[in-house]
């Protein structure tokens, strides 16, 4: 039997800004779900991260307990892989601080999604700007290895390297410098209306989203809906026909299925409806079964915090050490 000590350590986060969508499931959480054997995977719920941008704090602690039944729901084993409540480890900020001390402005201030967001104008949270270093804490915490990372965090990841090289090389050895993976049964889901972005929680119009707890009928409409256009030939190419090539990647993930009619669109959505429906229908009822007791989810928190706590707190006293300040 393999101990978890020669397991890769992994670490998957998902911010509580909304509810989990059919991208996070196929993209996140079925890769973190399929690599439960094979790593030791800690799964963080980031609610910190949530809070770069205006939040609202009864629908925050909603959506923090909401994802977390969400993936007990979808099979997330909470003794082989610890759900984990960002800000209920202590040690996530204070890194956070002790690592903008290594990290410079220039650094923070070149990130893309600080770059796009602040663009949009209105009052921009000191926090936003600082949060790739709080991302960097959350991975150098753990020795965390692996780091599965869609294109969007591949700039934030590349921080999280820097730093702890920097701080190793400066300071003494003190972290592990983690690698950005492609989860290996990953896929990129797009919004089912404007196929040329991803799905996405926080996106504004969520007409071609589709959240985990839909009911059928909704899921139905919203597949009915999707952007195709008008070649009339079911195929993969993503340049010309990004719709079908999403409906037919979503088909493909959900149930390893191929299009049952290479010519008609209207058949490929009642596929991809059919495909999305056997695949969340066992989730939505086991949700529902687990929703009915928040605090057995609670508790379950409680110990996931437990388990990893001692390795955070194992780190910062090496960091803090490092850095000349007082045991
Ligand atoms: P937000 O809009 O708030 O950024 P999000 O939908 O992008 O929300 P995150 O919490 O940022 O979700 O990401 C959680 C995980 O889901 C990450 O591992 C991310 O790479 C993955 N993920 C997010 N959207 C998709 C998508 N459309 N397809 C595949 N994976 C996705
Ligand atoms: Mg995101």
């Amino acid at each position: 039997m393999t101990t978890t000590l020669t397991r890769t350590r992994r670490l998957t986060g998902f911010q509580p800004t909304g509810h989990l969508h059919l991208g996070n499931l196929l993209g996140a959480l079925r890769p973190l779900i399929a690599a439960q054997e094979t790593t030791d995977s800690i799964a963080m719920i980031v609610d910190l991260h949530a809070m770069t941008v205006e939040h609202d704090p009864a629908a925050l602690r909603a959506y923090v307990l909401e994802q977390a039944t969400i993936m007990l729901a979808a099979g997330v084993d909470p003794a082989r892989t610890p759900i984990v409540v960002q800000s209920q480890i202590r040690e996530h900020t204070e890194l956070h601080y002790l690592l903008e001390c290594v990290a410079v402005h220039g650094e923070a201030a070149r990130m893309i999604q600080f770059k796009e967001k602040s663009a949009a104008g209105g009052t921009v949270r000191l926090s936003l700007l600082t949060y790739p270093v709080l991302m960097a804490a959350d991975i150098l915490l753990y020795d965390t290895a692996e780091v599965p990372v869609g294109e969007d965090q591949t700039q934030h990841l590349e921080l999280a390297r820097t730093l702890a090289t920097r701080f190793n090389a400066r300071y003494g050895r003190t972290f592990t410098v983690p690698e950005g993976v492609r989860p290996e049964a990953g896929a990129r889901i797009m919004d089912l209306a404007d196929p040329q972005h991803k799905m996405g929680k926080s996106t504004v119009s969520g007409a071609g989203r589709i959240g985990l707890l839909d009911p059928p009928e909704v899921i139905r409409k919203a597949v009915a809906r999707a952007a195709t256009d008008t070649v009339g030939v079911v195929r993969r190419d993503a340049e010309h026909q990004p719709g079908v090539t999403n409906l037919i990647d979503i088909l493909a993930a959900c149930g390893g299925r191929e299009p049952s009619d290479p010519t008609s669109y209207a058949a490929l959505k009642r596929d991809v409806t059919d495909a999305i429906e056997s695949l969340l229908a066992p989730i939505r009822a086991r949700y529902a079964e687990l929703a009915a007791d928040p605090a057995h989810v609670r508790e379950i928190l409680a110990r996931g915090a437990a388990t990893v706590r001692p390795t955070a707190a194992s780190t910062v006293r090496r960091t803090r050490a490092a850095l000349g300040l007082l045991g």
